[in-house]
């Protein structure tokens, strides 16, 4: 592949069906990469995996709920047999949040979001790991969160998790380097998805957001997934655990 495209590399993208996972599926795959995604919905799947072969997409997909470990070994099996026990690219894309006060967090709740938001990254890194090895230089992107960066009055255990991703990043640049592979969290401030649809849809609420961001914006998923893409091309090649905000200058706490 050319510096600017990813064509000849496959990549698996979690959680592709909705939202920045499908912009990041679409975004590959218009730069030349094989795609597999996930979701745990097997009509909608099915719809956007029509969609895409409309387009001339190579995208495939499995019914895979990450947040369980067996699904997690049975999607990497798929994965080694579709790619010939190699893979170039790997985003973990998939997340979810209660916006909750840490005091009204349930049993259940604290270990449903560890186990789908930072349980299925990691795991899915280790069972990766042979196959981005095997094809000479891998990319991982850990889809995080600006509120793994800075103090938010929310949603601390959803904040924990992409903490969790941001430092993942860096230790396995540092363990995976010498495997030639590149590990990055991309970190977003509020992009419009299903998953924050309730929220912004309270315009008070919405309004308190776009004052805090210098860009007076929320952002699209296809300006996650364009980051995502250039950090899996070898333009990047240099590019190893960092966290990148994309987050219309939300974090710079600037003055303005
Ligand atoms: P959406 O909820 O809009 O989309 C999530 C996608 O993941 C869907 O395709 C969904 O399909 C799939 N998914 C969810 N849970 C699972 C699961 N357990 N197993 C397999 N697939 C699953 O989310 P976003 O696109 O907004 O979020 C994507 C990532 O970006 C998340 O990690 C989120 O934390 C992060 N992010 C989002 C921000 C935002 O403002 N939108 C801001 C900062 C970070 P299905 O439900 O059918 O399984």
């Amino acid at each position: 592949a050319g510096r600017w495209s990813l064509h000849g590399k496959t990549g698996l993208v979690t959680g592709g069906t909705r939202g920045i996972g499908r912009a990041v599926v679409e975004e590959l795959a218009a730069l030349g990469a094989t795609v597999h995604t996930c979701s745990r919905k097997e009509a909608e799947l099915g719809e956007r995996l029509r969609e895409w072969e409309g387009k001339g997409f190579r995208v495939t997909g499995s019914v895979c709920d990450v947040s369980v470990r067996e699904q997690r070994d049975r999607m990497l099996r798929e994965v080694a047999d579709l790619y010939g026990g190699k893979l170039d690219i790997l985003v973990n894309n998939v997340g979810t949040n209660f916006t909750k006060l840490t005091t009204e967090y349930s049993a259940d709740e604290y270990p449903f979001i560890m186990a789908t938001n930072i349980e299925s990254a990691y795991h899915l890194c280790q069972l990766a790991h042979p196959l981005l090895k095997a094809s000479g230089s891998g990319s991982i992107v850990l889809i995080s969160s600006v509120s793994g960066v800075v103090g938010i009055c929310s949603g601390s255990v959803y904040a924990m998790t992409k903490g969790a991703m941001n430092q993942l990043a860096k230790n396995l640049a540092c363990e995976w380097a010498r495997d030639n592979i590149r590990t990055n969290s991309v970190a977003p401030w509020y992009i419009k998805t299903s998953l924050v649809e309730e929220e912004l849809a309270r315009k008070e609420f919405a309004d308190s957001i776009v004052r805090r961001t210098p860009l007076r914006r929320v952002g699209e998923p296809e300006e996650i997934s364009s980051l995502v893409a250039f950090l899996c091309m070898s333009g990047a090649s240099y590019i190893t655990g960092q966290t990148i905000s994309v987050d219309g200058g939300m974090t710079v706490n600037g003055l303005y």
